[in-house]
């Protein structure tokens, strides 16, 4: 597939930091089911979020790349390889959902995609906007930036079914070697974590933190009871934090015996959390908490908790961000029963761009999608998912609901 395009630039990355010209070709994977709806909304809210905070002075120079059902059907391979070369070379790109093929093969499309460009932290902002219709009394309490891990933990995909060969020999040297008790036909599944794989992540948050002015990362995990594995997540991070951080970053303990419980100015407090406390936590405390950090598992249930907090998925906006390489992406799935219909929410995609900008350091551009969704939102006229739920909710379809938000800019 040509990435070659005479108005646009590439996106180069040296020294940790992305080059990105002023018009810069993006990959651009509109995705199934709702994909191509969403991505249309979306295209058409970015391009005029950057025609209107810079006047024709910068252009993104999208380039359509081909995955999932539509690339099946036209080349055999749900992800073909001139695609991922073709994000090799991009290095930043936005997608729609992608469904996950089903009978054997691929598990997953997007684990396939994480996994193959090494893309560790998933990243979630999760935030209100006001007139989302929301189950929380205070939604707005909530304002939390999830970095989660991508690679590891339960989901490598190290598994092997009950009773099959490989799940015995596993079991029986299990049982031999280490005095393991396993029932005789046990499903088994592996669990790695790794210092390099916990300290890319919780380095990614507490950067994140410092460049944004946020006050707190939080690293959740089950140490209590999984010590090696969720314990160990939590204390590579506390040692990553007295290594490289030492200047910017105070643990929790340090902030009460060195400084009464009175944040000094210009640090991040560094702490932990118990899984199931932090659930019950960002229900009943939520402003308390500002950057996450966690396992793959565990930050996968808590992010979808979140969203559900300031109002559900359809807005959920994510990344998925590794050393070079980033993916913008909606949170939710295909929807195939809306698929083609122009009638879904196209909020997660483009607050997926608005992340995208703020990462390029197109924060003018991001923050007039942000403060256009927010007053279309207020405007009440929105799609179905929003209107059905809103007091004087008028239902709009997708197209028309992406268009309030550009005359909103
Ligand atoms: P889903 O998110 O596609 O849909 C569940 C329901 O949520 C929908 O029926 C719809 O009512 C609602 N919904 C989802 N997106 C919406 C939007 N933008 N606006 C309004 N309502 C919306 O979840 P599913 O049905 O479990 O999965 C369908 C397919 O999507 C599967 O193949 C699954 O593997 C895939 N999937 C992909 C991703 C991804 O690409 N990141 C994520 C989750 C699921």
């Amino acid at each position: 597939m040509a990435v070659e395009n005479i108005q646009g630039k590439y996106i180069t990355f040296a020294d940790g930091e992305y080059v990105i010209p002023d018009n810069p070709l993006v990959g651009a994977l509109a995705g199934d089911g709702i994909g191509p709806d969403i991505w249309s909304a979306t295209q058409m809210v970015l391009d005029a979020a950057v025609e209107k905070a810079y006047a024709g002075k910068r252009k993104i120079c999208w380039q359509p790349l081909a995955a999932g059902e539509a690339a099946f059907a036209a080349t055999g391979s749900y992800l073909p390889e001139t695609t991922l070369a073709a994000i090799a070379k991009l290095r930043i790109a936005i997608k729609g959902p992608l469904s996950t093929p089903t009978g054997g093969g691929i598990r997953s499309l997007n684990v396939a995609l994480r996994h193959h460009f090494d893309l560790y932290a998933c990243i979630r902002p999760v935030r209100y906007y006001e007139g989302v219709p929301s189950p929380m009394k205070r939604p707005g309490d909530l304002n939390v930036v999830i970095f989660r891990e991508n690679i590891e933990d339960v989901y490598a995909g190290m598994e092997w079914v009950a009773g099959s060969e490989e799940a015995e020999a596993l079991g029986d040297y299990l049982r031999d070697k280490l005095q393991a008790k396993l029932r005789p036909g046990s499903a088994l599944g592996i669990k790695p974590v790794s210092p390099e794989g916990c300290k890319r992540l919780i380095r990614s948050a507490i950067q994140y933190a410092i460049d944004n002015g946020r006050k707190m990362v939080t690293m959740v995990h089950k140490g209590n009871i999984m010590k090696f594995t969720e314990g160990a997540f939590c204390q590579w991070g506390y040692d990553l934090a007295k290594a490289e951080f030492s200047d910017q970053v105070i643990t929790e303990d340090e902030l009460m015996t060195k400084y009464q419980g009175v944040p000094p100015s210009g640090k991040i407090i560094l702490n932990d959390r118990i899984a199931d406390a932090m659930f019950q936590q960002l229900l009943l405390r939520p402003s308390e908490y500002d950057v996450l950090a966690t396992l793959n598992l565990n930050g996968d249930y808590l992010s979808d908790a979140c969203a559900a907090q300031v109002g559900g998925l359809g807005i959920a906006p994510g990344a998925n961000v590794g050393d070079g390489i980033a993916i913008f992406e909606a949170t939710h799935g295909t929807a195939p029963k809306y698929a083609g219909l122009d009638k879904v929410n196209p909020g997660s995609l483009i607050l997926s761009g608005k992340m995208m900008f703020d990462f390029m350091g197109w924060n003018e551009a991001g923050l007039l999608v942000e403060k256009a969704l927010q007053k279309a939102i207020l405007g009440r006229k929105v799609t179905y998912d929003l209107a059905r739920q809103m007091e004087g909710g008028e239902e709009v379809s997708c197209s028309a609901f992406g268009k309030l938000i550009v005359a909103a800019m």
